[in-house]
């Protein structure tokens, strides 16, 4: 089956939107759901968006594709399937989650994987990535792959893997001399001492997810919500070689759950957390600069100007793919939040 978002490439940057539904224990729900609609008839999902401001003025979107709250884990992982076959084909392909805390960004791209229908997508493409590559074993494709997780917290790295005891996050910080970023000649990004591990089966990369979550999870004891304030970069490296036809192949899956994109102002930060607050701003909007600067095929592309980006440069722009998933609540109190969201993703449209 062709997927019709998928062949309509703009320099290969797509923009998906996806609403969360109105959660069950959220009391000020009610008629809240009505701040956001959609112009045109839609099953869970179709392009267009509309956004109910309280000054009760009206915000239109249209986006490569928007899902409903109704849509499915299944509904839009079978959107992107084809990308993520990409990556076996020999592409760089990044997918970000963009939007504010708690709009569903790590729902959509881990989801509850213990659960089936609750799987996101990373998950669900580690398993497209290894039943493919294992049913491609009969026409002579054989397949390496390397899988590496990382968090970028206030502009420093934090190996997610990395024997040993995980290190806090300040004492990291204090450590920033290591992780440096390097580019290769063959186009690689090289993170300095990150922990690479080779992965032969979906198992083993689960049991390494686990691993990283706990590691986040322990790195932030100290501060609260720590997950919204940090990038976290999940990283598999494909390399195929055909046997019969000695055809080689690296491609690259980025699966990247991006920090909160919420506002100073609201956030009322002061001190640790302004800096914070501004770490995440300046990397965000470094990528969307990125992002725009590659749609409109300009000459020179900022990727220096933050580690995320630079981190991920040799995968973005060039022939590499790039999805953004703008990740939007529908409360009404969140409205102000959702129009910068879908206004940093119509930039990047
Ligand atoms: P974020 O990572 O952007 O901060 P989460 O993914 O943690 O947000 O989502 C916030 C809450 O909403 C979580 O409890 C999550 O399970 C729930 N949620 C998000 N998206 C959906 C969805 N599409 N369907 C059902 N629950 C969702
Ligand atoms: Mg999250």
């Amino acid at each position: 089956k062709l997927h019709n978002t998928i062949l309509e490439l703009k320099g290969n940057i797509r923009v998906f939107c996806r609403v969360r539904p109105v959660l069950p224990d959220n009391d000020s729900s009610g008629t809240d759901g009505a701040v956001v609609s959609y112009p045109t008839s839609m099953e869970t999902a179709g392009r267009g968006i509309d956004l109910m401001h309280s000054t009760a003025q009206k915000y239109s979107f249209t986006f490569d594709k928007v899902f409903n709250h109704e849509a499915s884990q299944e509904d839009v992982f079978f959107e992107i399937s084809q990308l993520v076959q990409s990556a076996l084909d020999g592409y760089k392909v990044c997918i970000f989650a963009y939007g504010q805390t708690g709009s569903g960004k790590t729902f959509t791209m881990m989801g509850n994987p213990e659960i089936r229908e609750q799987k996101g997508l990373i998950p669900r493409s580690l398993e497209q990535v290894f039943e493919t590559s294992q049913s491609l074993q009969c026409q002579g494709w054989k397949y390496k792959m390397q899988a590496s997780m990382l968090e970028i917290y206030n502009e420093a790295i934090r190996d997610l893997l990395s024997p040993g005891r995980p290190s806090s996050l300040e004492a990291n910080a204090a450590v920033n001399k290591q992780y440096s970023i390097k580019h290769d000649s063959g186009g690689n990004t090289i993170v300095s001492d990150l922990t690479i591990v080779d992965v032969c089966s979906i198992k083993e990369v689960s049991f390494l997810l686990q691993q990283a979550a706990q590691s986040r999870s322990v790195g932030r004891t100290h501060m609260n919500e720590q997950s919204s304030r940090s990038h976290f970069v999940f990283t598999l490296r494909i390399f195929g070689v055909n046997e019969s036809t000695e055809q080689q192949v690296q491609g690259v899956l980025n699966l990247i759950d991006l920090a909160g994109s919420e506002r100073l102002a609201r956030s009322g930060a002061t001190g640790d957390r302004l800096k914070e607050t501004q770490a995440i701003n300046k990397s965000l909007s470094a990528l969307s600069d990125v992002i725009a600067a590659i749609a409109k095929k300009e000459d020179h592309v900022p990727f220096r100007n933050s580690k995320l980006t630079y981190l991920l440069q040799p995968c973005l722009g060039g022939d590499s793919k790039t999805l953004m998933f703008v990740n939007i609540s529908p409360e009404s109190s969140s409205a102000g939040e959702s129009i910068c969201s879908l206004r940093f993703a119509a930039r990047v449209n």
